[in-house]
């Protein structure tokens, strides 16, 4: 199977169809043409696997086609922007017709899920890497933008953190997580749900203000959202929403898993507490739930406050590659 037909036969789907018909030509000419909604503004984001770094080498393809795809979608989502379509860049040891249908089939399942069509990419050999960027719309203004963050705002995070991180401890064995993988935290791993819907509600509420999506942690992503706002906040741990398979383990390291899991892919987000109605309406229109955990402050520092209210030490950080 050469470079040709390989595209062809696995990633070629006739015609390219969804993003509400944005996608003028899709794959086979030089480039791709989309056409944005008119007055819009396009948001664009690139997102890299490689293999040994963002999953292990016996990971289901299907499970590898659809992240590669979550992580790019968690972006769009953390932009409040509509997916139009994505390209995929793959570098491969060999031509495996099996991974490669395996691979395709979760790709496109999320794809078709979101609307959001390939249009494009680029085939080559080598050590498996694959890398997807994602084209969206959103309206001018309405981006939830990192640096929107405001002091006296609530701070939400949909859904819950942790069961990823918990996951990757227990596929490495590693003790305290235990020796049994639970199957939920690692559907959390391996197949995460992008927040799409909620992120796209969200734009369109006036008092939602900043949104970062959770890819190394709560409180490292968190640090970032602050840093760029000029802002600090306070998370109120109590109010942290804990998965069942989290509520066993010791207490620091339900918190490391909590706050500094990574792979969550979850929405953190500011908003003034006047649109409290508002926010609560985005998360049932959008399906997904979301829960105040705290609120922004005008001092350039993150606390961590107990149930007393309490400051509780945390000296976990994000995930940094170069760390
Ligand atoms: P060029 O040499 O002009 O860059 P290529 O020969 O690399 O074009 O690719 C031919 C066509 O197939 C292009 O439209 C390209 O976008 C598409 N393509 C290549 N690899 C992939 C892939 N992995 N997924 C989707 N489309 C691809
Ligand atoms: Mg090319």
């Amino acid at each position: 199977m050469g470079e040709f037909e390989l595209i062809r036969r696995h990633f070629q789907r006739a015609p390219a169809t969804g993003g509400d018909g944005a996608v003028v030509l899709g794959i086979g000419d030089d480039c791709a043409l989309l056409q944005p909604s008119p007055g819009h503004q396009l948001a664009i984001s690139s997102d890299m696997l490689v293999e040994g770094r963002h999953f292990f080498a016996d990971v289901a393809p299907e499970a590898l086609g659809h992240k590669a795809l979550a992580v790019n979608l968690s972006d769009l989502a953390a932009m409040g922007a509509r997916p139009l379509g994505f390209t995929l860049a793959l570098a491969l040891p060999q031509a495996d017709s099996d991974w490669l249908a395996r691979f395709a089939q979760g790709l496109f399942a999320l794809a078709d899920a979101h609307a959001c069509p390939l249009v494009g990419g680029d085939t080559t050999r080598g050590p498996l890497n694959l890398c997807i960027t994602v084209f969206g719309e959103v309206k001018p203004g309405q981006a939830l933008r990192r640096d929107a963050a405001r002091a006296g705002d609530d701070l939400y995070v949909s859904g819950r953190t942790g069961e990823a991180r918990l996951a990757l401890e227990q596929l490495r064995g590693t003790e305290w997580a235990g020796t049994a993988v639970e199957a939920e935290a690692r559907a959390r791993l391996e197949r995460p749900t992008p927040r799409n819907a909620l992120g796209v509600a969200l734009s369109a509420v006036a008092g939602a203000h900043a949104a970062i999506d959770l890819s190394d942690g709560l409180a490292g992503d968190l640090g970032h959202l602050l840093q760029a706002s000029g802002v600090g906040a306070e998370i109120h741990l109590p109010a942290l929403p804990v998965a069942p398979a989290l509520q066993g383990l010791p207490e620091a390291r339900r918190l490391e898993c909590l706050l500094a899991g990574g792979d969550d892919y979850e929405l953190l987000f500011t908003a003034a507490p006047e649109a409290r109605e508002a926010i609560a309406l985005a998360s049932a229109d959008s399906g997904t739930p979301v829960t105040r955990i705290g609120r922004i402050t005008a001092a350039p520092s993150l606390r961590l406050l107990g149930a007393a209210g309490q400051v509780v030490p945390f000296g976990a950080q994000g995930f940094d590659h170069f760390a």
